[in-house]
């Protein structure tokens, strides 16, 4: 059983280290295919051209997206994903997420409103990027699959015991999301924060994706010591909701 169990960890570790050699060297060449699709896309062409040259672009700009989902989960299969503890300006990041989606929210003719709590300090402790990351996700599910009407996000706080070692402040940070969008189904919901689970997964399907965003999203908000989970009604929308650990001087 020792032996099976040595085999099987063994097996493990070998697949987690080759799904990061071969997505760090599948973004070498899909950087250069990018790269290039962006330069052709500035010289004169021809509409059936330029629509083909954006075709490139934007199926270079998805597999670049995939790989590095891929990346990032086996990183965190491997263990080998740290989280900062760096001071960040909070409210700039979460302004930023929402600025980000702007064009695409008034293309989609949606609103996205950001409230933020007064008590919501504006410089906290913790990893930004991958704070980031799960907004990024959420957010652009909630737009994704709202066809009208409105994305809202919310954040709040709640002062936590003072940390252990060094004394300082403990905050835990609530994020919810809300959309009136398409909404899951009850008999998806549990399935949702698993790998490559999408509610359609059929090739046809409009909204694209890769069936990650929420694996990954889970895992970080595990690792900064917080939570997700998820209301949702089919035909009526969605909200997100997501806890982190932070601490602030
Ligand atoms: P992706 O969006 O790339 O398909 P995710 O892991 O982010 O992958 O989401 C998995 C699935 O969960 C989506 O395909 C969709 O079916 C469902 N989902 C996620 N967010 C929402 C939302 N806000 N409203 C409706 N369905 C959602």
């Amino acid at each position: 059983l020792v032996r099976a169990k040595e085999s099987a960890e063994s097996a493990d570790r070998a697949k987690s280290e080759f799904l990061a050699m071969v997505s760090h060297e599948i973004r070498t060449p899909i950087n250069a295919v990018l790269g290039f699709a962006t330069l052709l896309r500035e010289t004169m062409l021809t509409t059936e051209q330029r629509e083909q040259v954006e075709m490139i672009r934007a199926s270079a700009e998805t597999l670049e997206s995939l790989i590095a989902d891929i990346l990032d989960l086996s990183k965190m299969e491997a263990g080998k994903l740290d989280i900062d503890r760096q001071p960040f300006a909070l409210h700039k990041c979460v302004e930023e997420v929402c600025a980000f989606f702007a064009q695409k929210v008034h293309a989609a003719a949606l609103e996205l409103d950001l409230r933020l709590d007064p008590d919501v300090p504006a410089i906290v402790n913790g990893d930004q990027a991958r704070l980031r990351q799960v907004l990024v996700n959420l957010v652009g599910n909630a737009i994704k699959f709202t066809d009208r009407g409105s994305v809202k996000v919310h954040v709040s706080c709640a002062q936590g015991e003072p940390a252990a070692g060094d004394g300082r402040p403990t905050l835990r940070l609530f994020f919810a999301i809300a959309d009136t969008g398409i909404g899951i189904p009850p008999n998806k919901l549990d399935h949702l924060f698993q790998p490559f689970s999408q509610v359609d997964s059929s090739p046809k399907r409009r909204r694209g994706g890769t069936g990650l965003g929420l694996i990954i999203s889970k895992r970080l908000c595990d690792l900064m010591g917080g939570a997700i989970s998820v209301e949702s009604r089919a035909g009526e929308g969605s909200t997100f909701r997501f806890s982190v650990l932070a601490d602030y001087d």
